[in-house]
């Protein structure tokens, strides 16, 4: 069938309102956190209920279209986006939205795949309860995005990631059968765990409809802190202290490095010192108490003034009003937008180590970078409490643009390398989508990408799901042939 007849054949399903098609509607379709599709989009499917996308999934199998899942597209990796010479139908679930229910005796809440990871956080909330997932991207993500990315975030070090906070999902796979609704047990050992293999799998195995998200208590006190530290070394120290007094209440540990925050202040064209004297590295780090019988300050007070008794820290300053504390993560989610929004290429990467290495990985990355290009600006932030530092990299002063945009790949590699080299990995939370599938060839055994290639080819034969994403079906990587 050629592409233009998918479009009659998708409206007959889905009704003109459930297709876009016209060039000013797919724009907003075009894009990611980080990537831009010129072309490639045939149309936008947008169905209502499950039943809808299972005809969709048909359709697309039948015509020998790729269909591309997508939720906010707020991705890092350029998953929701077609690749270059594809032509594609985004399926797009924004119009499924219901929170099917909220059980407060099982704390499980179960969601349509469209709904925001936000909207979730806030109806969880308004029953006394906590989603504990959380990131910068909450308020346009969605669900099925989050759980089909793996997202992790800022509170990974307490909750874990996407796949510890999901009981059960509901799906449609690429016959279009539908395996659903979501289980919403806490106890399943009923063969393989064909949602933890979902989980990440990025739009290439299923598409996701429906989620069952585990829910937990909501803190009643928080207590939250920016402490300027030497070096990371001196904040895995704070870490460790902060894990052995506070035990389980540390929710966030994250951390930013001088150059990115100057680069976060340069690019809001103000400067938000948050302490007296600037320091080389920040910590952000927040507890949280779900019980009423635990003084979370006195805890609290007792790891700051052991860490300053022990040399721990240059300075600190704790949040005495929720305004302080919105600024104090204002500090951190800013460097994140400063990036995405900064008006030339700025090198990302998404590592992670074992947490212990992360001082070891970061100096091994600044030396190397200087090696390899003199005057180029390491800028490292982000979740250290998970091994996860985000070691960004900005041109030297005066670099062409273009120049630096070729140097990009060297720079991810050297990167990417030195995690590898310390038993890290490519990707921590932002996924493979188009960008990485070399890095996971690099990462992975021949055997585990083989058994990624039969599962893709069991679940996928035809290669419809988000064809080229993740693992490929057409190629064979260096490292396994
Ligand atoms: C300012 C900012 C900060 C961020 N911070 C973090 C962070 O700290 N940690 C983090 O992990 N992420 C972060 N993110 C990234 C982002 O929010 C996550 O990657 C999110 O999980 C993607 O959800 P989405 O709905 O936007 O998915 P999309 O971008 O639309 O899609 C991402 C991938 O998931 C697939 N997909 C989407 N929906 C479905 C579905 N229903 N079924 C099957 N496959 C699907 C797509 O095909 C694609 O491969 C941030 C983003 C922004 C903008």
């Amino acid at each position: 069938m050629p592409a233009a007849a998918i479009v009659g054949t998708l409206r007959e399903i889905l009704g003109d309102a459930g297709v876009l098609a016209e060039p000013a509607d797919l724009v907003t379709y075009r894009r990611d956190s980080v990537h831009r599709a010129e072309g490639g989009i045939v149309c936008v499917a947008r169905p209502a209920d499950t039943r809808q996308v299972s005809s969709v999934v048909t359709a697309c199998v039948a015509a020998g279209i790729p269909l591309v899942p997508r939720g906010g597209g707020t991705g890092f990796a350029g998953g929701a986006l077609p690749l270059a010479g594809q032509r594609v139908v985004l399926l797009s679930l924004d119009r499924m939205r219901n929170i099917r229910s909220i059980d407060t005796v099982g704390d499980v809440m179960v969601a349509d795949a469209g709904c925001t990871l936000y909207e979730l956080q806030q109806a969880a909330l308004a029953k006394n309860r906590l989603l504990g997932l959380d990131h910068g991207g909450a308020g346009s993500s969605s669900i099925g995005g989050n759980v089909a990315t793996n997202a992790g975030g800022n509170n990974v070090v307490r909750y874990g990631m996407a796949r510890n906070q999901v009981l059960g999902i509901e799906l449609v796979l690429a016959d279009g059968s539908i395996v659903g609704p979501p289980a919403v047990l806490r106890k399943c050992n009923a063969g393989y765990d064909l949602r933890s293999l979902i989980v990440g799998s990025e739009g290439t195995l299923a598409v996701v409809t429906a989620v069952a998200l585990e829910l937990r208590p909501a803190p009643v006190a928080a207590a939250t802190a920016v402490l300027g530290v030497e070096s990371p070394q001196k904040a895995l120290d704070l870490f460790r202290l902060a894990r052995e007094i506070l035990g389980e209440a540390v929710s966030a540990f994250e951390l930013m490095s001088r150059p990115a925050l100057e680069f976060h202040f340069a690019h809001a064209k103000a400067r938000r010192e948050p302490l007296g004297r600037p320091a080389p590295w920040l910590v952000l780090l927040e507890a949280e108490s779900t019980s009423r019988f635990m003084d979370l300050d006195a805890a609290f007070q007792s790891v700051l003034d052991r860490s300053m008794e022990g040399g721990l820290l240059l300075d600190g300053s704790l949040a005495s009003s929720i305004a302080q504390r919105r600024s104090m993560w204002a500090l951190r989610e800013g460097i994140a937008v400063a990036m995405g929004e900064a008006r030339f290429h700025v090198v990302r990467t998404d590592t992670a180590v074992p947490v212990a290495r992360s001082p070891e990985f970061v100096s091994r990355v600044e030396s190397e970078l200087g090696r390899l290009l003199p005057g180029c600006v390491p800028a490292a932030f982000g979740h250290v409490g998970d091994g996860n530092i985000h070691l960004n990299v900005l041109p030297p002063q005066d670099m062409p643009d273009r120049e630096f945009r070729d140097r990009s790949g060297e720079l991810s590699r050297a990167v990417e390398d030195i995690a590898l080299s310390l038993g890290g990995t490519v990707s921590a939370e932002h996924g493979i989508g188009q960008g990485k599938r070399d890095a996971l060839a690099r990462m992975l055994s021949r055997a585990e990408l083989r058994i990624m290639r039969a599962i893709k080819h069991a679940l996928d034969p035809a290669g419809t799901l988000n064809p080229g994403k993740v693992v490929d079906l057409s190629t064979r990587s260096e490292s396994e042939s």
